[in-house]
């Protein structure tokens, strides 16, 4: 087998800046490796045993940490955060067209709506869910990533307008690219207020957490006392961090990916529910599923899942790694993502010919432009935002970013050069303009300062 590693090794190399995937930590290995040995599958209890009750217990760890002492949490472990998205799109669509699972959804226009800077999967999830991608409405986002609630407010009066039934408004927590979170108290205040102003029911409020649900660990961080003896440079990212975190908790569902910034082995993404009651939406009965016959409807994840046999890595990865890393390691990995991310944008905001394109959002991500020494990537990006550079000088800007990209991957020296990615959108599209983007993402904890100065090195050299 192992001749079949050649060329995947290196997600480990703390010069792995390409996407949000961090190396996989050994508490995660460990955990892998004790559920394989007993291959429990949890679709029932009687195949699992007690591997249910450790879902159980990894899903109320992790619904503790998003939605902040909860009272009464519950979900699955899934394959990915596709999959934990298509559980949110689905309950709301049962919401708000009760009966759909038996009946379809009977010439009903239903729709979803996400940010334009949401993941790509929204449109797999709309059509796989019979609603047809075209009726996944996106949302403009402001600079800072958050989709922009005057338009969602307006969206949803257009659709009401027209008898659209809305299932879920998917809000996303950390987008991939440039880590954008989305305001989710405003988003409450408006599907509160339009659904019930149309008298409808209130459609699923969907976080897609998958890359930025880890920013929870920071929660309960005391930055007066600051025990973990944080930089400067840190703490007030810490308490803006916290005061996002906050929103999470109108969500009515997460999704989350311990595979991205966990650091856990694939396949372990959870689909967690704030209120228990909510799963009653996904329910089947007994009856519709012979074999399990004994089967608990109160308990049984197969009872509610999209999935039949199921892996149980996602619960012993999440709880070896919950439990090895303990709180303060956690607290530390984000913390240094967050520092590492901010010295890179900083030291970019010093060079006139980059830009950083995510300045506002808080996280591991850096989107920035690099362009040929003597432009003034600033200017060129205020005239850009303000509507006066012409669509010509856009265009070149675009090229120039893209050009610059290939010169430096091809001048790398992979020794000490860490390993970037080009986005061909970062997500906030002013005018729309889609905005390539180069990316650094900060998850492996040996990246360090030097490693960001050879970054800086390397622009220089290229630009
Ligand atoms: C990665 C990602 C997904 C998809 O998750 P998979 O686990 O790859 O299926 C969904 N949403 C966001 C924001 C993501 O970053």
């Amino acid at each position: 087998m192992f001749p079949y590693f050649w060329g995947t090794d290196g997600w480990s190399s703390p010069l792995h800046l390409e996407n949000v995937r961090g190396p996989a930590n050994y508490a995660s290995l460990v955990g892998a490796m004790a559920c394989l040995l007993k291959n429990p599958n949890l679709c029932t209890d009687t195949y699992s045993q007690r591997s249910n009750e450790l879902e159980v217990k990894a899903i109320t760890a992790l619904a503790n940490l998003i939605f902040y002492h909860t009272v009464e949490p519950w979900g699955t472990f899934t394959i990915g955060g596709t999959i934990s998205n298509l559980y949110g799109g689905k309950i709301g669509i049962e919401k708000v067209l009760p009966g759909a699972m038996i009946h379809g959804l009977r010439g009903e226009k239903v729709a979803i709506i996400a940010s334009e800077a949401g993941h790509y999967c929204n449109l797999t999830v709309a059509g796989w869910l019979g609603l047809g991608t075209e009726n996944l409405h996106t949302i403009p986002t402001d600079a800072k990533l958050a989709m922009r609630l005057d338009l969602l407010e307006a969206k949803l009066d257009e659709l009401y307008a027209q008898g659209v039934k809305v299932a879920c408004v998917t809000a996303t927590f950390g987008t991939t690219d440039a880590f954008g979170c989305d305001d989710l108290a405003g988003i409450r205040a408006i599907l509160d207020d339009r659904a019930s102003h149309y008298g409808v029911p209130v459609p699923q409020l969907h976080a897609d957490a998958a890359v930025g649900w880890a920013l929870c660990f920071l929660s309960d961080y005391d930055t007066a006392k600051n025990p973990l003896e944080l930089s400067p440079l840190v703490l007030p990212l810490v308490e803006r961090v916290k005061r996002l975190c906050t929103g999470l908790r109108h969500a009515d569902s997460v999704t989350i990916d311990f595979h991205k910034m966990g650091r856990g082995h694939y396949p372990s993404s959870a689909f967690i529910v704030n209120r228990k009651d909510d799963l009653q939406y996904l329910a089947r009965s007994v009856s519709d599923t012979p074999y399990f016959s004994d089967a608990d409807v109160r308990r049984d994840p197969a009872m509610f899942t999209l999935e039949t046999s199921r892996p149980g890595l996602g619960p012993y990865t999440v709880m070896a790694s919950l439990n090895g890393i303990g709180l303060q390691g956690w607290q530390m990995l984000v913390a240094r993502s967050l520092e590492l991310a901010q010295l890179l944008k900083d030291r970019l905001d010093e060079l006139p010919y980059c830009q950083v394109l995510n300045r506002d959002a808080v996280g591991a991500n850096v989107c920035f432009w690099v362009l040929p020494k003597g432009r003034d990537a600033k200017a060129i990006f205020a005239a850009l935002e303000a509507g006066t550079l012409s669509p010509e000088d856009a265009a070149r800007t675009f090229a120039e970013v893209r050009r610059l990209f290939g010169k430096r991957e091809r001048a790398m020296d992979p020794a000490i050069d860490a390993r970037l990615s080009l986005t061909t959108s970062v997500g906030y599209r002013p005018h729309g303009h889609d905005l390539p983007a180069w990316k650094a993402v900060f998850f492996n904890p040996k990246t360090d300062e030097k490693i960001v100065e050879r970054l800086l090195a390397s622009l220089e050299e290229t630009a």
